[in-house]
């Protein structure tokens, strides 16, 4: 019960903070999006750094790392049931030449993961940073996190989140190419064009990276990895799930998992339709 007043609570301190930010743009409809409690944007007018340097490649894949004073003590009696973690694993040169280090917006959406597990939420942040294509600078950002269990929604990851509440915000579908002449853009920008990329504390799920593709955000930096994702105690599925798309179909069975193609006469009816249609396309 304590747990559900402090959730409450929370939550309506956040829906206040959210509105004290909405305040800043006059244009923001975000009151009504369906994300708006822990998601903030605001506004920025800061140089934009740009993706973070390369780094030398730190392929590693050890079992255990000891990273907190708990849990390296000789006294199995103070050890965590989980070890902590202290390197990203990785495995197969999955992440060889897109290794980083970090700025400004990954260490955000890091901290907005831990926050979000701090308040009892899932362990996944992300940011959504728009950036004016002429001056580079930063017009402003989102800060969005897990809503899986506040919303009782599987696909209320940080990033979908995050890609719905912008879209939503700004207006426009395509937040690769957001342009001023838009007659659908609801907020200001100050040059033509600009564009979002996308910072998230973990990999993104298969469908989170299809949601931020189909917003064609073309810039995606990430931190911990599908594997640090499957770890005991962590145990998200994000590497079963891109091993299972990486199965022929028929071969998913062994899983439990049946998919099947259905051939009907109706099967087209709608993509020929909208062939011939005037339509919004996206
Ligand atoms: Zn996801």
């Amino acid at each position: 019960m304590t747990q559900w007043i402090t959730t409450i609570s929370l939550g309506s301190i956040l829906a206040i903070t959210s509105v004290f930010w909405m305040a800043d743009d006059t244009h923001s409809k975000s009151i009504d999006a369906p994300y708006e409690v822990s998601v903030k944007h605001v506004q920025d007018d800061t140089d934009y750094e740009g993706v973070p340097q390369a780094i030398e490649s730190t392929m590693e894949f050890v079992s255990t790392n000891h990273a907190c004073d708990k849990c390296s003590s000789k006294d199995p009696a103070l050890h965590h049931k989980h070890q902590c973690q202290s390197h990203n694993f990785k495995q197969d040169n999955q992440y060889r030449g897109i290794e980083v280090g970090g700025n400004r917006w990954i260490k955000m959406a890091c901290d907005e993961a831990h926050q979000s597990v701090k308040e009892g939420g899932g362990p996944f942040g992300a940011v959504v940073v728009q950036i004016d294509d002429a001056s580079n600078k930063v017009i402003r950002f989102w800060r969005c996190r897990n809503q899986v269990t506040k919303n009782i929604d599987p696909t209320a990851h940080a990033e979908v989140s995050a890609v719905r509440t912008v879209a939503s915000e700004l207006g426009v579908f395509n937040l690769g190419n957001i342009r001023q002449d838009d007659p659908r853009l609801k907020l200001t920008q100050p040059g033509e064009t600009s564009h979002c990329e996308i910072y998230s504390s973990c990999e993104p799920c298969p469908m989170c990276y299809a949601a931020i593709r189909w917003a064609r955000i073309d810039t995606i930096v990430f931190s911990a990895t599908r594997y640090d994702a499957a770890e005991p105690g962590v145990d998200f599925s994000d590497l079963e799930l891109y091993q299972e798309l990486a199965t022929p179909y028929q071969d998913r069975a062994s899983n439990g998992l049946r998919v099947y193609q259905a051939t009907t006469k109706n099967s087209l009816d709608a993509f020929n339709l909208w062939k011939n249609t005037d339509k919004v396309a996206y």
